[in-house]
């Protein structure tokens, strides 16, 4: 029996780190990198998804993952539009399939989705032709992100092998820290998940990491991962902690809890004075900002993979030579 398998079938969407392997990621992070090195030039445009269209449906608010979105599909010259549910049909009691079957008259090339219930991409997946992003599902899946955030690592500390990565704070809420461990656990990196035992989900190390409670445990690490308290996903009169007073001086990361050569991260947006002090935020061991940069290379890679697979060995290098 030959050794040759046939290569792999074009990825369709993105929805979740789950549908992707080592090879993916790697190939992704190649093409981000090489986009980096265009975004330096005068001239920021490149021609490469010219006549194509992206569509961004976001049903939840988002700064950084609709800009971005947006931005890396003018930047790979494609057409761009940005539906909000705030004064758009959605406003008006649409169904998401009735919307996505709306939207794809238009025959959009992408449908980037963020949506606050779980699984939303997957039905906007099956009732359209176009590649579909999950731009996150409520406490599910965020993959671009988990992907931007391997791009930052390895830009600032020149590998993710072995790497090893605290993430500290609202585990139980949080599709970042979800898409993170598992995208960790496929490039070899060590994920540890720290919090108090309420944030913390029943069987999260089935994902790949290990867990603590105790705040002490991020001080082995290479990176210290900061998740952001999610209000708006704990039901009212839903108690996790006593206090966010509390919480801040038992699991807030401030410059007592950062030692020498570790970096912190954050995917925003930060609650400056809970779960992250502003002295740390603003240090030079912060690297929120190069994850807001990476966010524009990672999600012009994941457009441009997603649209050329078949070519995306060669040409993105090519182009930008
Ligand atoms: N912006 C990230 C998300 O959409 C993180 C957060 O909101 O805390 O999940």
């Amino acid at each position: 029996m030959s050794d040759l398998r046939p290569p792999a079938p074009p990825r369709r969407h993105l929805l979740s780190i789950r549908g992707l392997e080592r090879d993916d990621v790697e190939r992704v992070l190649e093409t981000a990198r090489a986009l980096a090195g265009s975004l330096d030039r005068e001239v920021k445009k490149l021609p490469t998804l010219r006549g194509r269209t992206v569509v961004n449906l976001f049903y939840e608010s988002s700064t950084r993952t609709l800009t971005s979105f947006e931005l890396a599909a003018k930047r790979l010259s494609a057409d761009t539009m940005s539906v909000r549910s705030a004064g758009s049909s959605v406003d008006k009691g649409e169904s998401l399939k009735d919307t996505a079957l709306t939207l794809s008259a238009y025959d959009p090339d992408v449908i980037v989705v963020r949506h606050p219930s779980i699984g939303a991409p997957e039905l906007v997946a099956r009732n359209t032709a176009a590649h579909v992003v999950n731009a996150g599902d409520g406490k599910h899946q965020h993959p671009t992100q988990a992907l931007l955030d391997l791009h930052t690592m390895r830009e600032a500390l020149g590998r993710l092998e072995g790497l090893h990565v605290a993430i500290v704070g609202d585990v139980r809420h949080s599709r970042v820290a979800r898409s993170l461990v598992q995208a960790l656990d496929l490039v070899g990196a060590r994920a540890l998940v720290v919090g108090p035992p309420t944030l913390l989900p029943r069987g999260i190390e089935a994902l790949g990491c290990a867990v603590s409670t105790d705040i002490r445990a991020i001080a082995d690490a290479d990176v210290v991962y900061v998740l952001r308290m999610q209000a708006e996903r704990m039901g009212s009169g839903e108690a996790y902690v006593p206090s966010l007073r509390e919480y801040a001086s038992s699991y807030g990361i401030g410059p007592e809890r950062v030692r020498r050569g570790q970096v912190v991260m954050h995917p925003g947006p930060m609650n400056r004075g809970v779960e992250i002090d502003p002295r740390v935020a603003d240090s030079g061991a912060a690297l929120v900002t190069d994850q807001v940069r990476a966010g524009l290379v990672v999600r012009m890679a994941v457009l441009y993979d997603l649209l050329t697979v078949a070519a995306v060995r060669e040409p993105v290098h090519a182009e930008l030579a």
